[in-house]
């Protein structure tokens, strides 16, 4: 399938969830996923009018950088190991994957030495998986007001992935929790942490997190593809 046509459909399907919803299409950004395909396929999407591109690996978001550079908005969307961060840092506009101090002292110094605030989501384990990456929710609002200290890091929202079921109400309360957390941090109306942005929702699961607030979803395989 052409990426313009997976694109119509998930537009449309994002305009209905919507509209069930009473919210804004200008309100959602898609971002496309595409660790799993060629610099060939991501140009098309960007041809599609995407704007957006999400990396989960150094290597892969290193390897499309090399084609595509500075056209589309890198987002980098996996787990990220601390001595990883010095090859993406000047590369991406925003990160995912805050979900450690430590993760949060090398943003630091990487930022102020490519002197750039680096735009962050926390990610929150929220359904609890063992197999899920991100801090407990719980931990969220002590960690936020750490950032204070870290003045290269600005806190834009959260992010977190549903378990991978196919019960409705329970991804649903997933999303619906993490929404929960990130009104509670953007009430704090902290400047270093404004956390206004929700990202959630992926191929499976998008139109619920719509649904329930969703401001950018990670969508790959519906979009662009899979291998
Ligand atoms: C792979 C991935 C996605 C996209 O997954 P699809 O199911 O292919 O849409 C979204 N978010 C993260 C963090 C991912 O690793």
């Amino acid at each position: 399938m052409k990426v313009s046509e997976n694109l119509a459909n998930i537009n449309e399907r994002i305009e209905k969830a919507c509209e069930r919803a009473g919210r804004k299409r200008g309100d959602i950004e898609i971002i496309a996923v595409t660790k799993y395909v060629s610099a060939d396929r991501a140009q098309e999407a960007l041809d599609a009018g995407i704007r957006h591109l999400g990396e989960n690996r150094d290597d892969g978001l290193l390897e499309k950088y090399k084609t595509l550079g500075n056209r589309p908005v890198w987002h980098f969307i996996g787990t990220l190991q601390t001595r990883k961060v010095k090859n993406v840092i000047d590369k991406v506009s925003y990160i995912h994957s805050l979900d450690r101090l430590s993760l949060a002292e090398e943003i630091e110094k990487r930022a102020a030495k490519a002197d750039k605030q680096m735009k962050c989501f926390i990610q929150v384990n929220v359904s609890g998986e063992e197999s899920k990456h991100g801090m407990e929710p719980g931990q969220v609002l002590d960690f936020v007001h750490k950032m204070k200290d870290f003045p290269h890091i600005l806190v834009v929202g959260l992010m977190t992935m549903a378990p991978l079921t196919d019960d409705q109400n329970t991804i649903r309360s997933t999303f619906r929790g993490l929404k929960q957390l990130q009104q509670e941090v953007e009430s704090l109306h902290l400047d270093y942490a404004p956390c206004h942005e929700l990202s959630m929702g992926m191929s499976n699961d998008f139109e619920i997190a719509v649904e329930e607030g969703a401001t950018f979803v990670r969508i790959g395989t519906a979009l662009v593809g899979s291998r």
